[in-house]
């Protein structure tokens, strides 16, 4: 099988020239966490694989959930044990295999008169919850009353909250994870393409034997041929069925999710809080570095699957929950620096609404062969990957082999525990400072170091400059960017979490990127356009 050196787009035509050539045993249709980790499945599972994603990695909902590897506490209430069973181990198991992306977080859940959850019955669902998940006994919940509560989160009302539990959770990124997914695949053989649009499938005798793809660069039309092929297009899925006559039966319902990003100075909780809104639904609000991150709503979405943006009514609703629940914050507008949309691909069901409709995953498979994975969670996408292939081998025919992705750590020099995690992060700090330091080694792991020794060559304003230069160059030759929104959004979060850094460094980045990738002035241009698009967005209730 085929060892890639490197996950760049430096060499990207010739590789796409060659993979026109070959027959692969699987073509995966779309590019995030579904997608990815079906491909590190399969490629660990010695077959010879093929990702196509139409934009970039994770630029579907992988990078616009709200970050958590966890069971859902609010699936008990709906009875779906099976899936808070599965998620819930999961949970640890993604934790290990990459503790710096895969974080424990400590959730607290106040108790509140007239809330979904009372002391009784939160303490009932936790204790299920942590025995499903099979939570070790030092991380069960742990219960406080009132003045313990207000001790732990001096920012709630003091006047509604009565008591509070806490439990444990993990919080991700989940477009870094998304991309570790794939280094890893490629890693181990897989061919991937960013910027590669499945525009047609073709067919023998009736049967799915490839894909036609336009690549987004020089827009040249390219065929892939495999055995079989799996759409993991997310809300994309029912696209790719009608383009193959096999939306019949079951059909996607899309709703929209969107978070509001504050600074940490404005909203200063010390824990991640999970907590009433108004209308039964419940909100997170999560600490991430100098931020803090709060979401998200559910509501059913007719608009376009291209351009998903938060709208006021959106922040409205989730600074009314907030304020109600931490009124002396007084958030407004002012202080929503930023936020992102997304869409949650779920199986229709009649008479639901979006709040209840199951997250669990459904496999469709059409007469012509073409298997199509929809629905699900960031949480489950290993068990989804292991369904998916486990189908995929049985139908190409080829020995039973066991799912390996228990035991693979994504990133190469990998850390096996969070303690080391966080010396390794004290370390660099002594020299970098805490904030850049946490968010070097939380994001590349370890190759953080490496970033920092190619910042030294790179002579520029400042140190943080120098840094910034060697992430983008460490980004295009092992990571695929290919532009700065790549760069901002799904290589480093800072679109969300740092926007003040993307709006002052945007002409240092599309410099970096124009000298590196050769750009036109043209292309130059269209790419300047683009990042503005991505910094309105974010703002775009401004
Ligand atoms: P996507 O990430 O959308 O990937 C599909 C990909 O297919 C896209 O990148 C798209 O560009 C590509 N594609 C489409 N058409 C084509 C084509 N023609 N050619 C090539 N490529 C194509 N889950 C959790 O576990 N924890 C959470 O905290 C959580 N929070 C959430 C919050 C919100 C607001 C939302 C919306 C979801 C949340 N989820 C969460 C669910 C989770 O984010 C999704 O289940 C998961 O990201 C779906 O991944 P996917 O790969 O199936 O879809």
């Amino acid at each position: 099988m085929k060892k890639n050196t490197g996950f760049s787009i430096l060499s990207r035509s010739e590789e796409i020239q060659d993979a026109s050539k070959q027959d692969f045993d699987l073509i995966i249709i779309g590019g995030g966490v579904t997608g990815c980790g079906i491909a590190l499945d399969a490629t660990s599972r010695g077959l010879k694989t093929l990702l196509v994603e139409k934009a970039d990695y994770a630029s579907g909902t992988s990078s616009k959930s709200t970050k958590l590897i966890h069971g859902g506490l609010r699936y008990l209430k709906q009875l779906e044990i099976g899936l808070v069973r599965e998620t819930g181990t999961e949970r640890s198991i993604v934790h290990k295999l990459a503790p710096h992306l895969v974080h424990p977080e400590k959730m607290l859940l106040p108790i509140v008169d007239g809330g979904t959850f009372n002391k009784w019955s939160a303490s009932l669902a936790i204790t299920v919850y942590d025995m499903l998940a099979g939570v070790e006994s030092k991380d069960r919940k742990k219960s406080f009353g009132k003045e313990a509560t207000l001790q732990e989160e001096p920012l709630l009302d003091t006047n509604i909250v009565k008591s509070s539990i806490q439990y444990s959770e993990y919080r991700t990124d989940d477009a870094r994870l998304t991309i570790e997914l794939i280094k890893k695949a490629v890693d181990l053989g897989c061919t991937a393409f960013n910027y590669c649009i499945v525009t047609n499938l073709c067919y023998h005798e009736g049967k799915i034997v490839g894909v036609e793809c336009q690549e987004g660069t020089t827009k040249t039309k390219v065929t892939f041929k495999a055995k079989l092929v799996v759409s993991a297009a997310g809300p994309w899925v029912d696209v790719i069925r009608e383009i193959d006559k096999s939306r019949t039966g079951k059909s996607l319902r899309l709703t929209k999710g969107v978070h509001i990003v504050v600074s940490k100075n404005r909203m200063p909780i010390k824990h991640a809080v999970y907590f009433d809104a108004f209308d039964g639904r419940m909100l997170f609000a999560i600490p991430r570095g100098e931020t803090t991150y709060i979401g998200t709503s559910d509501t059913d979405y007719k608009g376009h699957r291209d351009h998903v943006v938060c709208k006021q009514d959106d922040v409205n609703y989730l600074l009314l929950a907030t304020n109600r629940l931490f009124p002396t914050l007084k958030l407004s507008n002012e202080d929503v620096v930023s936020s992102w949309a997304g869409l949650r691909p779920l199986i229709h069901e009649d008479g639901k609404t979006p709040s209840e409709v199951s997250r669990k995953d459904e496999i469709f498979i059409s007469p012509s062969g073409l298997i199509s994975i929809a629905g699900g969670k960031l949480t489950g996408y290993r068990k989804m990957g292991q369904r998916v292939v486990d189908l995929v081998i049985k139908k190409i025919g080829k020995p039973k082999m066991q799912c390996q992705t228990k035991n693979i750590q994504l990133t190469n020099d990998p850390f096996f525990n969070y303690g080391e995690v966080r010396r390794y992060i004290n370390t660099m700090a002594s020299d970098l400072g805490y904030p850049v330091s946490w968010y070097l080694v939380t994001i590349y792991g370890k190759a953080a170091q490496n970033i920092i020794q190619h910042a030294e060559s790179i002579p520029s304003a400042s140190r943080r400059q120098s840094i910034l230069l060697a992430e983008i160059d460490y980004t295009i030759e092992n990571e695929s960017a290919t532009n700065p929104c790549d760069f901002f959004d799904r290589r480093t979060g800072n679109i969300y979490f740092n926007i003040d850094l993307v709006i002052s460094t945007k002409e240092l980045c599309l410099s970096r990127f124009s000298d590196q990738l050769s750009w036109s002035d043209a292309e130059r241009q269209v790419q300047a356009q683009k990042l503005d698009q991505m910094i309105q967005s974010a703002q775009i209730f401004k």
